[in-house]
């Protein structure tokens, strides 16, 4: 293995700001001297509790959560989530709206039918999942209990550009997209998102939830899954994943020097858009998500050619460009170019695929 750190085109785990690792490195053994890690420490120390709650108000800052909104830390991973919202949130009518654009909102979907009824409001399947559907299109159901959708559709890399408009309250799955622009948190009913995606090591997943939406969960609810609970206990009905929350918090003070959510947006915009542009002015490359839809976070791509595909992949991660290799969904290639990676890698990975598209086509 190389000493060398390379440009992580990872879609989850994915790569981390080198200095926030530094930091949690010079602090691993001793935390500001408790004489302990944060690995080691009581959930319910005072050295622990103030990083706890520092990282729930440093994220209500910087997403602007409004009062009414609750912080979760939970440990469910975003897929748990797909069982927790219908748990929770179903009872009301007992029916729910699901805009299937992808692999985990077709997921979501599936999971919600075992506590009540799924209206499919839109589904991409008929194009591959390479398009969003518009408001125009979204089959709503007047007595829906929610309005599921996934922000960012890290499979097939697609994004909606709209919030979609709904009676219901809207439940979304940002994992691939929190914290890389402004959200109006005011609009959803529970933002929620696996961190190991945008924010933090994977075996956290942070949830938003409006608090007048808790307490009404079907009986069949798990304690440990009903956001009841856990809003009532501030996340501490168990140990919540201690060291996630820290790394959690170092990477919102490396968001919030880097001009916040506007500033990552900036940077989101800045990235996508000379991936995208390489590849529009390349002979070899298409996009797999039509424009309009295309995500600006996970860019997927290929060739056509499956074997001139896998020439790509290789020669990129001999040349240090690693993980580009897309999910067999959509075969090709994925680029995913969250918060934390460099401008200078996806400015090298343009010059890489030009060249390779010179060489090759
Ligand atoms: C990765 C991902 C998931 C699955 O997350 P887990 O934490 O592994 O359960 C769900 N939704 C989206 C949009 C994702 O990108």
């Amino acid at each position: 293995m190389s000493d060398q750190r390379v440009f992580n085109f990872s879609a989850g785990p994915s790569m981390l700001p080198v200095s926030v690792l530094e930091r949690a490195g010079s602090e691993i053994t001793n935390y500001r001297g408790s004489g302990m890690s944060v690995m080691e420490m009581s959930h319910r120390s005072k050295v622990f509790m103030k990083i706890f709650e520092e990282t729930q108000d440093k994220l209500r800052r910087l997403m602007n959560v409004p009062d009414s909104h609750k912080i979760l830390f939970l440990q469910t991973g975003a897929t748990g989530q797909f069982a927790m919202v219908p748990m929770n949130l179903m009872g009301t009518t007992g029916k729910a709206d699901y805009a299937v654009t992808g692999n985990f909102s077709n997921l979501a979907a599936k999971e919600a039918v075992k506590y009540g009824a799924v209206n499919i409001a839109a589904s991409s399947e008929d194009r591959n999942h390479s398009y969003i559907p518009a408001q125009s299109e979204l089959k709503l159901s007047d007595d829906a209990s929610y309005f599921y959708y996934c922000a960012n559709n890290t499979i097939y890399g697609t994004e909606w550009d709209y919030v979609p408009a709904t009676n219901a309250p809207l439940v979304c799955d940002m994992s691939s997209d929190i914290l890389s622009a402004p959200v109006d948190v005011s609009k959803y009913g529970v933002i929620f998102a696996g961190a190991q995606k945008n924010m933090a090591p994977a075996g956290l997943t942070v949830a938003i939830v409006r608090e007048d939406l808790a307490g009404h969960e079907l009986p069949c609810t798990p304690t440990i899954m009903s956001y009841k609970t856990m809003i009532d206990k501030d996340s501490m009905y168990n140990t919540p994943p201690c060291w996630c929350i820290y790394m959690l918090g170092l990477n919102l003070d490396w968001v919030a020097e880097n001009g916040g959510v506007e500033g990552m947006q900036k940077l989101r915009q800045l990235r996508s858009g000379m991936l995208y542009d390489v590849l529009d002015h390349s002979k070899l490359f298409q996009c797999h998500a039509q424009p309009g839809s295309r995500s600006s976070m996970n860019v997927t791509f290929r060739t056509g050619n499956e074997e001139l595909d896998a020439k790509f992949i290789q020669e990129a991660a001999e040349a240090g460009f690693v993980n580009l290799k897309g999910h067999r969904k959509t075969g090709g290639m994925r680029a995913s170019i969250y918060n934390a990676m460099p401008v200078e890698g996806v400015e090298r990975l343009c010059d890489f695929i030009r060249t390779f598209d010179k060489t090759n086509g």
